[in-house]
C-alpha cells in the first residue's frame, strides 16, 4: 500500500497481530511508513489515520532523514564518505559524500563493483607472484564473517571477503597473496610466511590494519 504526503509517495507496511490492541505508526531507516495493528483493523482506517496524523509522520521523516545524514558512512576501497540520501536515482560521488536513493542496493552495488576489481587485482597478483603456482579455477566473492580469504587447495577455489572493497587496495593485495601462498603451503608455516612476505614486502602492517590474528 501507498500513501501520499506532501506530494511524495511512501511505502506503508502493515503488520497485523492479534495481540495488538491499538495502532501504532513507525518510520523505518527506509522511509517506509511501518504500521502495526489488530488483524481486524481495516486498510481504509489505516489510511484515515495517516492522512489525520499526516503533520506528525512528517515530523518523524524528517527526524529518520536527519539522523541518516549525522551518521552514516560509507567505506570504498579505504575512503569514508558521508552517505546522503536523496530522492535520485543510482549512486553519485562527490567529493567526499556519496549521493543515493534510501532505496538504492548498496550491499548489490559493492558486489558489483568488487567482482570487477577483486578479478583484477587477482589477475595482477597471480602474474606478479615470484614463485611458480598453479592457476586458481574461480574467484567467489561473499560476506564473511570471520575470514578475509579462503582459498581452496584441492579445488584451487579462491573467495574473498565482500568486505574487502570498505579498505584500501593494498589490502585487498595482502589478502589475495596470502591464498595464493597457501596454493604452495596448505598451511601458516614458516614457509608459508616466507612465501607472502616475498610477495608482500609490508605484510605485518597489512595484517594489523586488518587485524587479522590466525
Ligand atoms: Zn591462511
Amino acid at each position: 500500500m501507498e500513501v501520499e504526503i506532501n506530494n511524495e509517495i511512501y511505502n506503508v507496511i502493515i503488520e497485523r497481530k492479534r495481540s495488538t490492541r491499538n495502532t501504532y505508526i513507525r518510520v523505518k531507516d527506509n522511509l517506509n511508513i511501518f504500521v502495526t495493528c489488530n488483524i481486524l483493523t481495516s486498510d481504509r482506517y489505516i489510511i484515515q489515520l495517516i492522512n489525520s496524523n499526516s503533520k506528525q509522520i512528517l515530523k518523524m521523516i524528517e527526524q529518520v532523514k536527519k539522523r541518516q545524514r549525522k551518521k552514516d558512512s560509507f567505506y570504498y576501497l579505504g575512503k569514508k564518505y558521508d552517505l546522503v540520501y536523496l530522492n535520485k536515482k543510482g549512486i553519485t560521488f562527490g567529493e567526499n559524500k556519496v549521493f543515493v536513493n534510501p532505496d538504492f542496493d548498496l550491499d548489490k552495488w559493492y558486489k558489483k563493483e568488487a567482482e570487477e576489481i577483486f578479478q583484477i587485482e587477482l589477475n595482477k597478483m597471480y602474474n606478479n607472484f615470484v614463485y611458480k603456482i598453479p592457476k586458481p579455477s574461480s574467484l567467489t566473492i561473499r560476506k564473511m564473517k570471520t575470514r578475509w580469504g579462503v582459498c581452496n587447495v584441492k579445488t584451487k577455489k579462491i573467495t574473498l571477503n565482500l568486505e574487502l572493497i570498505k579498505h584500501r587496495i593494498e589490502c585487498l593485495d595482502y589478502v589475495i597473496v596470502h591464498e595464493l601462498s597457501h596454493l604452495l603451503f596448505a598451511n601458516h608455516s614458516k614457509e608459508f610466511w616466507k612465501c607472502v612476505e616475498d610477495n608482500y614486502k609490508d605484510y605485518k602492517k597489512i595484517r594489523k590494519e586488518l587485524k587479522e590474528d590466525e
